[in-house]
């Protein structure tokens, strides 16, 4: 008996082959099952995507036999597979790439046998007794009901809590009632990067100590590859009960899945930025509907947009995050943010998602006495060049005396971002980019903080000789140094001498320095700390009554559409930082120095409103058509020459309206511009927007235009393309 199968396997990004390829078995395999497979002179690991009736017109010859199955495993769900098919589909990628791309990397290098011994290994599974709900926190009464009304409803959604409200508290319960709901029910909570603390997962951990040791499993990719098989086979085999994970997680095999938080969903980190550029925030939105269609029994039809299995490159629009559902939703999906993406609110706004407001910080009174006073330094009206108006140094100063902390941050590390001489113009310009190299005094190093090139500071100017080179601009290096100085007469309550620290990626660089750094400010052995916008995120600090913002105004007049929503999420997020300890909430301060204190985002800034601010840039973003409310994908080319990656782009833009693509009435490409930083490591970069008011009609566009942009780059002028790449949805523009 012979059985025909077709096998995606991890193909190269733009291999003419799609990603799924023919092959024989001389036993019956069901989809989803992970077979060995031989391809070219090797031999891969492939998932079985569908049976076929037969070779499809193939000669005997040309098709290769499967080498073995992982039979030990069960076979990866349909549902797991679709949403592998609408991701391809989506972000315009093969489906082997992002299949194989999704399973843990040692399990594409093993064998049958090998994956027999690992699965015999027993795991452990001694259970605690639960927690008593007397270990239990009360719920706030704003808790309570966002729980409540979460349980009342079945649409995607959105936790809109203020830093401090207690979202952890609602994911937690949230998390204890899915997994209570039946006895193999599984939940995956999605934190961004930076947050995936041992802190949290030990958090998790003792809440679900009950459920046996292997319950609470991460997925990030901090973790060896063995932690990582790990965890990816006990969420397979149902025995990981919770998942804790990085974007990546998304993709986790989980047979039962009943619940997917995503919180602070508002961060970046949730979009992958190579290979398949999905939205792990999007995606689990996707997965809640398709998880809750198969386990419901919803007609197919609800979701006859989205793509069919199997097919490899379907035409159809899709409906990530525009497909609502109706009926009983057996995965739910909740968002958690203070800040949302502007997408997820517009969401809210128009009854799409649902949203659950929670007010208050835990232990705060109203909003406006808990959250920190902001207080707009008009730099105008300041001395000239100084880095830190008076008004400010006087106000850090002041807590210093009281034995109160401050976090003064600004978004640029090393000493200064340009070495320049005055005599000649010179520059420290990067030879391989088009960006300066960064003066780092510590090692007396210029650095280029896009390609790595570093060389020591010359003694002289390179160009002219002169000895008189200076430092241009301000790094936090030479912030923290300059405030050194400022401060040096400043003592504390007792009269201790003044304590600085500095956090940003240079100072963290080393495993647990960051930890350890963030101990010592726990601690109260630091009274002022600079750093970049990482001290700005996720930390609860205590005991920090002012938090200042030194240079944030390049965000309001930046090129890219997103960075005011990044701005305000920033420093909403700083301004969460002063304050938390409810003894000095009323005290604490939030300081943002400007030159523009009339901008609109300024005046939400101050009432800590969100929505004024998010209503606002709606209304903008409405009228340009842009993001929620028109669609984008920018194509990406990188050559040795500018006009080669131009000239690519302009010519697979004007091959798709030669030949009048689906969709292309609706869609506007834009001509090819260069990169903002055009050049990096000696690599020319340009990019193309195309832009639509119809998903549905980028989509179809999308996928017929990629073969064209494969053809283009087959033209010999071309040949030295070094890559392109298609970004559907680009965080940054
Ligand atoms: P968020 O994530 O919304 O910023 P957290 O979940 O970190 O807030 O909660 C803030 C603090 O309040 C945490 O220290 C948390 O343990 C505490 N907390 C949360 N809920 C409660 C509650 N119901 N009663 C007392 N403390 C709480
Ligand atoms: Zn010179
Ligand atoms: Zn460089």
């Amino acid at each position: 008996m012979k059985y025909w199968l077709s096998i995606v396997v991890a193909t190269p990004a733009h291999s003419s082959v799609a990603g799924a390829l023919t092959y024989r078995s001389e036993w019956p395999l069901a989809p989803g099952c992970l077979v060995r497979v031989p391809l070219g002179r090797r031999e891969v690991l492939g998932v079985v995507w569908e049976t076929l009736p037969d070779s499809g017109g193939l000669a005997e010859n040309q098709v290769k036999d499967v080498l073995g199955a992982l039979d030990g495993l069960a076979p990866l769900s349909d549902t797991w597979r679709r949403l592998v098919a609408f991701t391809a589909s989506y972000y315009q990628r093969s489906i082997g790439e992002v299949a194989l791309a999704a399973l843990p990397p040692q399990l594409r290098e093993m064998s049958a046998l090998q994956l027999t011994r690992r699965l015999k290994r027993p795991a452990a599974t001694e259970a605690l007794p639960p927690q008593s709900d007397i270990d239990l926190i009360a719920l706030s009464a704003e808790q309570t009901r966002a729980l409540a009304e979460f349980d009342a409803d079945q649409r995607p959604a959105l936790l809109f809590g203020a830093t401090g409200s207690g979202k952890t508290e609602v994911y937690l319960r949230a998390a204890a009632q899915a997994l209570a709901s039946d006895a193999s029910a599984q939940v995956l909570v999605m934190v961004p990067e930076i947050n995936l603390t041992p802190q949290l997962q030990a958090r998790f951990e003792a809440r679900f100590a009950h459920l046996g040791k292997a319950q609470v499993v991460a997925m990030h990719s901090g973790l060896t590859p063995a932690q990582r098989l790990k965890s990816w086979l006990a969420a397979h085999a149902g025995q990981a009960r919770l998942v804790l994970g990085t974007r990546m997680a998304i993709f986790a095999s989980l047979p039962n899945l009943r619940l997917i938080v995503v919180d602070e969903e508002h961060d970046p980190s949730y979009k992958q930025q190579e290979g398949a550029r999905y939205s792990a925030r999007d995606l689990a939105v996707y997965r809640a509907m398709l998880e809750s269609a198969a386990k419901d029994g919803h007609a197919r039809g609800q979701f006859s947009d989205g793509p069919p299995l199997g097919k490899l490159a379907p035409s159809g629009g899709s409906a990530l995050r525009e497909a609502t559902s109706v009926g009983a939703m057996s995965c739910r999906v909740l968002l958690g943010s203070a800040t949302p993406s502007l997408e997820s609110w517009q969401a809210t706004v128009t009854g799409r998602y649902q949203r659950l407001t929670m007010h208050e910080r835990i232990g705060g009174v109203a909003q406006a006495g808990s959250l920190p006073a902001v207080r707009l330094v008009d730099m105008n009206h300041q001395p000239k060049h100084a880095t830190i108006a008076p008004p400010l140094l006087d106000a850090i100063a002041q807590r210093i005396a009281r034995g109160e902390q401050s976090l003064i941050f600004l978004n640029r590390r090393g000493y200064a971002p340009v070495l320049a001489c005055h005599d000649c113009g010179w520059k420290s310009e990067c030879p391989h980019c088009s960006a300066y190299r960064v003066f780092h005094k510590i090692d007396r190093t210029l650095r280029c903080h896009h390609c790595g090139f570093t060389e020591r500071v010359p003694r002289a100017c390179p160009s002219c000789g002169n000895i008189d080179i200076a430092p241009v601009g301000k790094g936090t290096e030479r912030l923290e140094e300059h405030i050194t100085e400022l401060l040096a007469g400043v003592r504390g309550p007792g009269g201790e001498p003044l304590r600085i620290a500095r956090i940003d990626a240079d100072t963290t660089r080393l495993k647990g320095a960051l930890e350890a750094q963030l101990a010592s400010v726990h601690a109260g052995e630091v009274d002022v700390l600079v750093g970049t916008q990482m001290i700005a995120k996720g930390h609860d600090f205590r005991h920090i009554t002012l938090v200042a913002a030194i240079n944030p105004d390049s965000a309001l007049f930046s090129s890219d559409f997103r960075a005011p929503e990044r701005l305000f999420g920033l420093l909403m997020q700083a301004a969460g930082r002063a304050g938390r300890d409810a003894n000095h909430g009323e005290a604490s301060e939030m300081w943002v120095q400007t030159f523009h204190p009339q901008h609109p985002l300024f005046a939400a800034l101050k009432k800590h409103d969100y929505p004024a601010f998010a209503t606002q840039e709606l209304k903008e973003r409405e009228a340009a058509g842009m993001s929620p409310f028109g669609f984008s994908a920018l194509v990406r080319a990188e050559a040795r020459e500018q006009a080669v990656a131009q000239g690519f782009l302009n010519a697979a833009a004007a091959a798709a309206q030669a030949q009048q693509l689906p969709g292309h009435d609706a869609v506007t490409p834009y001509p090819a511009v260069p990169m903002t930083i055009q050049r990096v490591a000696n690599i020319e970069r340009a990019q193309m927007l195309v832009e639509s008011p119809s998903r549905a009609a980028l989509q179809r566009f999308l996928a017929a235009w990629q073969p064209l942009l494969h053809q283009t780059r087959q033209q010999g002028e071309f040949k030295s393309l070094i890559r392109w790449a298609i970004d559907v949805d680009p965080l940054a523009i």
